[in-house]
């Protein structure tokens, strides 16, 4: 999958993914980081991509002529002919798993970051396709989110990770959070690692590791039970494991 980043900052976006599994993932050619500098786009002699806001307000916006040229130069690469182009913000829709498995099937995206006040709208309006933020706080750039996105959507790559069932099996899978996990060794600082777990038993460590999993979202995000797909017995056990706590 190829991943277009359109940035005044490429190299932290370069450096930022170029480590361990998503770096490995890089070599063997499953995604690309394609890190593109906006400023090499400006027509200002003095490399300005930003000016003050019209109407007056504190700090600066990025100006559409360099946004537009670097979109332009990068849409001029793409494999696809309409690739969705990401703009990362604060006021988009919160990015989440099911974003994550959603974006991973594309063959390649384009994520846009801002910086100082945001972006000219009207660049915006002519390239954006989706507008995500990754939380409900405001960051000084959008470096950051793109690349949180890029590690969650790149992990659900097949072949990304070693073993592609790991994906398959964690928080957010069907609305639950990841049971607990343990390695060695058996005891630490006196904390045992349940027994079950060492008990060979595979039919067993499953049904636990699945209570254990209504048992965290229960105490932890008892908003993602809503929409999980339980079954009478699971409900059940959720609600005598409330009555006994
Ligand atoms: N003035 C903007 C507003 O109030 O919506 C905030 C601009 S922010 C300081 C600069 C850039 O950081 C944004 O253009 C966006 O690309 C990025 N950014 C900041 N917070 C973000 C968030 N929670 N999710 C995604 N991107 C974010």
């Amino acid at each position: 999958m190829d991943f277009h980043i359109l940035t005044i900052f490429p190299d932290m976006v370069k450096e930022g993914l170029d480590t361990s599994i998503l770096a490995r993932a890089a070599s063997a050619g499953l995604i690309w980081i394609n890190a593109v500098d906006i400023r090499d786009y400006t027509l200002d002699k003095h490399g300005k991509v930003d000016d003050y806001p019209y109407g007056g307000g504190a700090g600066m916006v990025m100006q559409a002529q360099p946004v537009y040229d670097a979109f332009s130069a990068v849409k001029k690469q793409c494999r696809t002919p309409a690739p969705r182009v990401i703009y990362v913000t604060p006021q988009g829709s919160v990015f989440n798993q099911a974003k994550a498995e959603e974006l991973s099937k594309e063959e390649e995206i384009i994520f846009l970051c801002g910086h100082y006040e945001g972006i000219d709208e009207r660049v915006l309006e002519e390239i954006v396709t989706d507008n995500i933020s990754i939380g409900d706080y405001v960051l000084t750039g959008g470096e950051l989110p793109a690349m949180v996105m890029i590690d969650a959507i790149s992990r659900l790559i097949p072949g990304v990770l070693n073993n592609d069932v790991s994906a398959e099996i964690e928080s957010f899978c069907d609305n639950l959070l990841e049971y607990p996990q343990y390695s060695r060794p058996e005891e630490w600082r006196g904390r045992k690692v349940p027994e079950i777990l060492l008990s060979g038993h595979h039919a067993n460590v499953d049904k636990w590791r699945r209570e254990q999993s209504l048992i965290r979202t229960l105490e932890r995000r008892p908003d993602l039970l809503e929409s999980a797909n339980l079954t009478d017995k699971e409900r059940r056990f959720l609600e005598e494991y409330k009555n006994t706590r």
